[in-house]
């Protein structure tokens, strides 16, 4: 990964080599903690932080679920993410906001463990930024999502990747470019860190928040545009063989943007070529995150940093 000049814990910028946890964290044992993935675009107004409002929502929502309390309000966070991405001096960069539980207890009791936060802010390019543009490979993985009874899939917990690692790692060694896993019940869910999105006969369908999905943000901004260009959307649960009669299909997320999808199961999506509804999605999502167009107020532009 490349690196950055200053990470911010718990109230101070400290320098990158220093961003040091004890190793018998709570967080190192038993992967309690919570995240946000965020963007910030270069625009010719400088960096915008993409829906930041939006993400720490998220972030104190999954908090809420695991009990976890900060004294940062939704807009001190934004102040501080503005400040980080100054003090790094970046033009675009991807933002790793973590609250997560320190050192203090040794057992699955969380309630003992402090809570602590840290936000990184570093370069990173689209996930499959070679790939994407003629469309990725996907498999349908042999590892399901987490059952809706046993992790909450809408709090945005590090142990959840866990699960998403395993169709990863299923996914590389049979020489895919991704994985999309089924839910519990046998239905289309996600991919490991990507919300899926098909078009069939004109129609825009992606899994309900019923199939272990996360509420992805992204997800949230291409239901928004798609609604804005008149085009027809289905929230609900999606057999698997949809997926192969799709004429369209697209992943979605704050790292992968919006990344058309070619095959499934070597099986080609439509006539093979990227669609015209994905095509349509994906212009008007970048015409947002670069600035020439925010119809939607989803930019924070960072030059009012402190205000
Ligand atoms: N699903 C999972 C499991 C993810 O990790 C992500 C990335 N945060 C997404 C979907 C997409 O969510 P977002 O658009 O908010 O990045």
């Amino acid at each position: 990964m490349e690196e950055a000049k200053f990470i911010f814990m718990d109230g101070n910028f400290v320098e990158w080599k220093d961003a040091k946890i004890h190793v018998l964290s709570h967080v190192v044992q038993y992967g309690s903690g919570v995240f946000e993935g965020i963007r910030t675009y270069e625009t010719k107004n400088g960096p915008a932080i993409f829906r930041a409002y939006d993400h720490y929502k998220r972030l104190k929502e999954s908090m809420k679920t695991y009990r976890m309390e900060i004294s940062q309000t939704i807009e001190e966070l934004i102040s501080i993410t503005k400040e980080i991405i100054l003090k790094n001096e970046l033009k675009s960069a991807y933002i790793r906001p973590v609250v997560y539980r320190g050192y203090g207890a040794i057992s699955p009791n969380p309630l003992g463990a402090p809570v602590h936060i840290t936000i990184a802010a570093f370069p990173l390019p689209t996930l499959f930024e070679e790939s994407a543009s003629k469309g990725i490979n996907i498999m349908v993985s042999s590892w399901r999502k987490f059952a809706p009874d046993t992790i909450p899939s809408l709090a945005k917990a590090n142990g959840n990747y866990l699960n998403s690692g395993l169709a990863i790692i299923e996914a590389k060694e049979n020489s895919f470019d991704e994985a999309v896993m089924l839910d519990f019940f046998g239905f289309v869910a996600e991919g490991p860190g990507e919300n899926i999105f098909l078009v069939k006969d004109r129609i825009l369908y992606t899994p309900s928040i019923t199939s272990s999905i996360l509420k992805g943000i992204t997800r949230d901004s291409v239901i928004k545009i798609a609604s804005s260009l008149g085009i027809r959307i289905v929230e609900e649960r999606i057999p698997r063989d949809l997926l192969y009669a799709a004429d369209e299909l697209f992943f979605c997320g704050t790292a992968a943007e919006i990344t058309p999808i070619a095959s499934v199961d070597r099986i080609p999506v439509g006539n093979g070529e990227i669609g015209e509804i994905t095509k349509r999605i994906s212009e008007e999502f970048k015409e947002i995150t670069t600035g020439a167009k925010d119809p939607f107020n989803w930019l924070e532009y960072v030059e009012f940093a402190g205000m």
